[in-house]
């Protein structure tokens, strides 16, 4: 989501007549996208400031925005950061990104700081009128701002305000235009993409909208990320196995593997529950690769838990997963409990993860070895000469040898060589 809403921040920009800088020392402006998820890339973002503030010192006229989650924590009722509001020109809230090009305008024509963060805002319209020459091989898509689950760990639903779904037509338009610009694989994005229309009321449902996209001529893939377990529906089964452009995989987050914690989470489902939707899931569309995003160290997570949770994964084999240890989010219901995990506990536990679910996705990898699958091209690889890289339609990394004219294009792959990241393989003529 932060890769889409810089996107569209570049593009503004560019349309403002703003070219990108070689490096953060040539440019004129600093634009700092933010995430507040996890307490680790809001540091990065105060380290990043202090250097910032020292660039400043050097460099009068230096303009630097703050966007995004963290921007939008100061002008909300939060705890102040100081060092943030020292050093930003400009603040830029979740839903306010496509004030950008006036707010820098502002700024320069000397107004003094500008900040602007109503939630109540939609930048979405926007995203269809702004037109880069060429867009990407694959392109991401916002169908759904916003969630209202308030999962007891998470600070998205305060910085990131309520469900707001983008219209059919609006998103098609995108797609479309996208597509007509060189984009082939989209990947349709929310905080929970299968609440996509719920706060509509118009009939919309995410099936539906894969339905009206997979018809888009000049589209390949369709894409989409994340999803709620929860809101999994037999609709969506039967479409992800019958639209030839739906890619078989899916994001399913579970968190935690024993009810006492999803239940403590707030997550609205139980174990049994999440695998008969993975049962469902690999029943219905064959070939689905399953991935996942897990958090260990949730406050009062027990020994015992540890294992169960560690147990039920080796039992569903994820084909890959996000791995989180829990990080307290100020005004969030668990950040609040006094019986939270120690850190180095916490990262301990993360590591046995780690090695748990590296050891399933090899494993996973390994039984595909072999195969011939189609591979869209994304261009040269980042290391090897000669190597060209992209992914299945499961979305799994593919790294082999052949002409950089083949970019942009879908070939057929032999898998010879499985690993965590995915596979080297040869082309085939099959
Ligand atoms: N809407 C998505 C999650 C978005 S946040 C969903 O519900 O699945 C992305 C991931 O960050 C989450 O799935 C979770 O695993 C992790 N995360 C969220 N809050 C966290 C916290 N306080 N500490 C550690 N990880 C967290
Ligand atoms: Fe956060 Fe839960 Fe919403 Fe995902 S569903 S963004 S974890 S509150």
């Amino acid at each position: 989501m932060n890769e889409a809403d810089s996107s569209l921040m570049a593009a503004l920009l560019e349309a403002a007549g703003w070219e990108s800088a070689a490096s953060r020392d040539e440019a004129d402006l600093v634009v700092v996208n933010t995430c507040s998820v996890r307490e680790k890339p809001e540091h990065k973002v105060d380290s990043l400031l202090g250097e910032l503030r020292g660039l400043k010192e050097q460099r009068r006229g230096l303009l630097i925005a703050v966007t995004g989650c963290m921007a939008q924590r100061v002008v909300g009722r939060e705890r102040p950061r100081p060092l943030l509001l020292r050093v930003a020109d400009i603040l830029l809230g979740t839903r306010s990104f496509h004030h950008i090009a006036e707010a820098v305008a502002r700024v320069r024509s000397g107004e003094g700081p500008v900040v602007i963060a109503d939630l109540a805002e939609d930048p979405s319209p926007l995203r269809c009128t702004v037109t880069t020459e060429r867009a990407p091989l694959r392109a991401f898509v916002p169908i759904i701002l916003g969630c209202t689950n308030f999962c007891s760990y998470c600070i998205v639903p305060y910085v990131r305000g309520g469900e707001r779904s983008r219209s059919v037509g609006e998103i098609s338009r995108e797609v479309k235009g996208l597509v007509h610009r060189g984009t082939r694989e989209v990947t349709l994005l929310g905080q929970n993409v299968l609440a996509y229309g719920r706060d509509a009321s118009n009939g919309t449902t995410f099936a539906g909208l894969l339905r009206a996209l997979d018809k888009v001529e000049g589209l390949w893939r369709i894409r989409f990320t994340t999803c709620h377990p929860r809101d999994v529906s037999g609709d969506l089964v039967t479409a992800m196995a019958e639209l030839p452009k739906v890619c078989e995989h899916i994001h399913l987050p579970i968190q935690a593997g024993t009810d006492k914690l999803l239940r403590e989470m707030n997550r609205g489902y139980t174990t049994d529950e999440y695998l008969r939707i993975v049962d469902e899931l690999r029943a219905g569309v064959p070939g689905i690769a399953i991935t996942t995003d897990m958090m260990v160290g949730f406050p009062g997570e027990s020994d015992q838990d540890l294992e169960s949770s560690l147990g039920l994964y080796e039992r569903i084999r994820f084909d890959a997963a996000f791995m989180f240890a829990y990080s307290p989010r100020p005004g969030t219901q668990a950040a609040q409990r006094g019986d939270q995990i120690p850190r180095k506990a916490r990262l301990e536990r993360l590591h046995r993860l780690i090695e748990l679910q590296n050891r399933i996705t090899l494993e996973r990898n390994e039984e595909q070895a072999g195969s011939t699958v189609e591979v869209l091209v994304e261009g040269p690889a980042q290391k090897g000469e000669g190597l060209l890289a992209g992914k299945t339609r499961q979305n799994k990394q593919v790294v082999f040898s052949g002409d950089a004219k083949l970019a942009g294009r879908p070939v057929n792959v032999r898998l010879t060589e499985a690993h965590v990241w995915g596979f080297r393989g040869v082309l085939s003529a099959a």
